[in-house]
């Protein structure tokens, strides 16, 4: 058979958009035209308290987190924001705050310029702007405060919270039609109009383009595919990507990483949220992770280095090979901290780590570093192959700590600045 086209490469198409900046200090996070597609997460802690939201930002930071939402929703959560920003400012956490308002925002930015000052960027939603007249001079307030400050703004449209009266017209609208639309068509169409005539509105009021951002977001795999593939087509605002009330653990993860594979692999989707609820006592930086994952995983972005492992089969009767490939996944991400700083580079490493012979050789030597341990029937030796190469073979109880220096010992040859340098 004779084959004359290769198979296309499966890169993501770029979805050209205008690009927005987010500004804090010296920190610059721009958002959307050929910009990386950014990650972005939400605290839970209560903004009135000051000193719980400023440590929680940090982690969220620490974890990868380029820009980090927070609710304001009373007055003393808006006295609260400039003490967040201080407090951040002292730690060396430079990352820009997102201020979540809904119904009182135009008060709240009004009443407490240090609050508009301090945040970087406002989440508008415009369901929850006020209705009738009210809701022009309201919507009207916070972008004032936006032009002021030299703001940017998320339209962050949710459906649970959509625009009823613009809802209600639509649905009005469509009824006169000859062949009616589904209503859930008729609620995508809702969801696009709030978001971009809001835009278009705060532009109208002196807004630039560039400080703009949109976002539409539910809770449907499928809808939020719908939405989003049909607002990319109908404007050029960066845009916010995020499937709502995603849910827990598993769920939320597998539902959350379907809905943005399926559009980021699109060129769709500038900035991204998993939107998780945290188990009890499960650390708020687990969406930033997953969102970092998904990024990875496609390709788009690299945060850590990666670890390949095979899943293990009646060859792998041992728990050795599952408690090896945990410690150094581990290992790795612990060490990223202080790794980012003196090994520049150090996020693409490869690391294979394998149960058996069958596929162990192979992928280790696709890695940079990899190694095959004993299968059963095996004898108790594991090859470690570098660049490539089989270059040792480790042996006895201590395989995974002679592991991990040996991979610190390669980051340090490959990485270090003496190494580039060169
Ligand atoms: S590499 Fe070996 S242990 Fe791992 S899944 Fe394949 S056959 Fe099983």
């Amino acid at each position: 058979m004779s084959v004359d086209k290769p198979i296309e490469l499966a890169l993501p198409a770029s979805r050209p958009s205008l690009q927005a900046r987010v500004v804090w200090g010296d920190n610059v996070v721009t958002v959307g035209g050929g910009a990386p597609v950014r990650v972005q997460s939400m605290t839970n802690t209560d903004t009135e308290d000051a000193v719980g939201t400023a440590i929680q930002v940090k982690e969220l930071a620490l974890a990868g987190s380029e820009l980090v939402r927070i609710t304001v929703n009373t007055p003393e959560a808006a006295q609260a924001v400039p003490y967040i920003r201080e407090q951040l400012d002292r730690m060396g956490v430079s990352v820009p705050l997102i201020g979540d308002f809904h119904f009182n925002g135009h008060r709240l930015l009004t009443e407490f310029p240090a609050c508009a000052q301090a945040l970087s960027k406002y989440r508008i939603n415009p369901g929850n702007v006020g209705k009738g007249d009210k809701r022009d001079r309201q919507f009207g307030q916070m972008i004032e405060a936006a032009v002021r400050w030299n703001k940017a703004i998320r339209i962050g449209v949710n459906w649970g919270s959509l625009d009823q009266e613009l809802l209600a017209a639509l649905m009005d609208q469509n009824s006169r039609r000859d062949q009616p639309w589904d209503a859930k068509q008729v609620m995508y169409e809702a969801l696009i109009t709030s978001a971009v005539a809001s835009a278009q509105q705060a532009q109208a009021m002196g807004l630039a383009a560039q400080q703009i951002m949109l976002s539409c977001k539910v809770s449907g795999v499928r809808d939020l595919v719908a939405v989003y593939r049909a607002l990319a087509t109908r404007c050029d605002y960066a845009l916010h990507l995020g499937l709502t009330e995603a849910g827990m653990g598993t769920k939320g993860t597998v539902a959350s990483s379907a809905a943005l594979a399926v559009l980021l692999q699109e060129g769709i989707g500038d900035t991204i949220r998993v939107s998780l609820t945290p188990a009890p006592g499960e650390s708020r930086t687990q969406e930033v992770v997953i969102a970092s994952e998904i990024l990875q995983a496609l390709g788009l972005r690299t945060f850590v280095p990666s670890v390949t492992a095979c899943p293990g089969c009646g060859r792998t009767t041992s728990t050795t090979f599952q408690e090896l490939t945990r410690q150094i996944d581990d290992f790795l991400r612990a060490q990223m901290p202080v790794w980012r700083a003196s090994y520049p580079g150090v996020e693409m490493l490869k690391v294979a780590v394998m149960g058996c012979i069958v596929n162990g050789p192979g992928e280790s030597k696709h890695a940079d570093i990899g190694i095959s341990l004993p299968g059963t029937g095996e004898a108790p030796a594991a090859p470690v192959f570098i660049d490539g190469e089989k270059r040792m073979t480790l042996r006895g109880e201590n395989i995974a700590t002679e592991f991990q220096a040996v991979v610190e010992s390669y980051v340090q040859q490959r990485f270090g600045k003496s190494a580039a340098s060169v």
